[in-house]
């Protein structure tokens, strides 16, 4: 592997996927994520987007072709190792998918308890990304005492907090109004101007229009356009 192949976060060779009962949800899909990129994936519901993501955290596996997650090769990888690719990444969730009964500083805390991470060790970590986050006065909360947006902001902190590579967010602001979007994308604008690499699949035109950032469009399984500087769906 030379210099630049190593430094790409994320390789989609040829990649086909084809489910039990026979939908070809990819189709021959190739792309590359390079270190630092903003990518949105978009596309029309049942294109194929969610799959790309499950490639990614091993929750399947490609029928052809080869598919990269930083050292990991997906297809050949032994199963012992998907928790290691998983914690090499951050995942941030339409949905939140926070520990209820958990408060945020626990939430964000806890993805570091998993790891083995020293108290010590946590208690200055999560600090620092509560703050990055514009979480710190709300540490003691429960996520039911937040709004939908503090709690996006929760999943980003949880998922910044063991420094990943890069962060996959699968639709994060599909939950959310307009404005608290916007503020969710400013974050993760911030966030990838730190120096982490973020993938983020969206069905939002407005936000990939505003971002102006590469989009890679799948339709029906197969990659429709890749191309640098946000456009909307009218003009596929
Ligand atoms: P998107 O995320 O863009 O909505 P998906 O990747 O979820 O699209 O799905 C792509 C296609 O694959 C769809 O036709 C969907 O119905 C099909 N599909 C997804 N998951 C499965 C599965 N586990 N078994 C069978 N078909 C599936």
């Amino acid at each position: 592997m030379d210099n630049t192949a190593s430094q790409s976060m994320v390789v989609f060779e040829n990649v086909t996927k084809i489910y039990d009962g026979g939908v070809t949800a990819l189709d021959d899909v190739s792309f590359t994520v390079e270190k630092g990129e903003f990518v949105f994936i978009i596309g029309p519901s049942g294109a194929g987007k969610s799959t790309i993501t499950k490639l990614m955290i091993h929750e399947e596996t490609p029928d052809e072709g080869y598919v990269r997650v930083g050292d990991f090769d997906i297809g050949k990888m032994h199963r012992r190792n998907i928790a290691a690719l998983r914690r090499s990444m951050g995942m941030v969730f339409q949905d939140f998918r926070l520990l209820p009964n958990k408060t945020v500083y626990e939430n964000v805390a806890f993805a570091m308890e998993i790891v083995g991470a020293s108290n010590k060790h946590i208690r200055r970590r999560v600090s620092t990304v509560l703050s990055q986050t514009g979480l710190s006065e709300k540490w003691k909360f429960y996520p039911d005492q937040l709004s939908g947006g503090e709690q996006q902001r929760v999943g980003i902190a949880r998922a910044l907090v063991n420094n990943p590579k890069f962060i996959v967010a699968d639709e994060p602001t599909g939950n959310l109004d307009g404005d608290t979007a916007e503020g969710i994308m400013e974050l993760l604008d911030e966030i990838n101007k730190c120096g982490t690499t973020i993938i983020m699949v969206t069905h939002s035109q407005q936000i990939v229009d505003r971002m102006k950032r590469r989009v890679i469009a799948i339709e029906n399984g197969k990659l429709m356009k890749d191309e640098q500087g946000g456009y909307s769906y009218e003009s596929l």
